[in-house]
């Protein structure tokens, strides 16, 4: 049986439910959504959805995959729903978002791996919140170029796919995965013109060693946005906490990273990558979200 450990100070969070949570909470229902908030049973739930900011997981909440870390149910997922991506405009719609995060579970088993679904989704948002900027947090797609181009061709304003660990533990964290197949989708990505983002979890055996060669992985190609943060056991299925990361750990990981080169290191023990998604945004354009300059596109081609 593995040692129970008790969550330092800095961990501990006090759950809190407001107004904004329960309006988030029906519109979510209302328009039969996902979201990672709540599948992946995220800790900042409260505080994001406190402040009407949650991430829409799409193309179902049944993952083909199944990783170490994530508390997503696996299986054979249902036929997709293809009203589901007008669904998802309309709620960021009515959460008035600046920006949204949308990501979605693996479809590995079909054809196009769900990346019309994507497009569509992207495009739909678009057309009917046309100030809010569009973050996506992507699979890898098992690597095949057309549906990343699918979604590129769709220009959100940032692509985002997490690398999630150290290659070392790959075999462990993510067993469908390939740490090489991951940095390829970033560097395509990145090559046709996107502001791309990725993230680690940091507590599953890495050495700060290797986070620090993984890092010079990312700015070798070009990674924009760069998140860390503390793995948090979901249940005790999953893989356990090999250590809590001190917050100067992370301070070091976030000076680090930017010195290589990676133009926004988000590290910190509750960073995840859509924590603080939109101010990461606004602070590399040097514009808020839907202000004045709204929309602003960050990529550079
Ligand atoms: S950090 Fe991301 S996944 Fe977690 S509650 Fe906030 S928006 Fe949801």
């Amino acid at each position: 049986m593995q040692p129970k450990r008790t969550r330092p100070d800095w961990l501990k969070i006090r759950f809190a439910v407001n107004d904004n949570f329960r309006e988030l909470h029906r519109i979510v229902k209302d328009n039969a959504l996902h979201t990672v908030c709540e599948e992946a049973r995220c800790p900042n739930q409260s505080e994001c959805w406190g402040k009407g900011t949650a991430t829409l997981m799409i193309l179902g909440d049944v993952c083909t995959r199944s990783c170490g870390f994530c508390a997503v149910k696996t299986g054979r997922p249902p036929q997709y729903d293809r009203q589901e991506p007008y669904r998802v405009a309309l709620a960021v719609q009515k959460m008035n978002l600046r920006h949204v995060v949308i990501t979605s579970v693996n479809r590995d088993e079909l054809p196009d791996q769900g990346s019309e679904v994507w497009a569509a989704t992207i495009e739909q948002v678009r057309q009917l919140n046309p100030a809010t900027s569009v973050e996506v947090l992507i699979p890898d797609f098992k690597g095949v170029w057309e549906p990343l181009k699918h979604v590129i061709d769709a220009r959100p304003d940032i692509l985002a796919h997490n690398v999630e660990t150290v290659p070392r533990l790959y075999r462990r964290v993510r067993p469908q995965a390939k740490y090489e197949r991951s940095l390829r989708v970033l560097e395509q990505s990145k090559l046709h013109g996107m502001t791309t983002k990725t993230g680690i979890m940091a507590g599953l055996g890495e050495t700060y060693d290797e986070v620090l060669a993984l890092m010079q992985d990312l700015a070798a190609i070009g990674v924009d946005i760069f998140t860390i943060g503390q793995y948090l056991q979901p249940t005790k299925r999953h893989l356990p906490v090999e250590r809590f990361v001190h917050p100067d750990e992370f301070a070091e990981y976030k000076r680090a990273g930017e010195e290589m080169g990676l133009k926004h290191v988000e590290s910190g023990p509750l960073v995840r990558s859509s924590y603080h998604a939109q101010e990461q945004v606004e602070k590399m354009s040097g514009a808020p979200c839907g202000g004045p300059i709204a929309n602003v596109r960050l990529g550079v081609g």
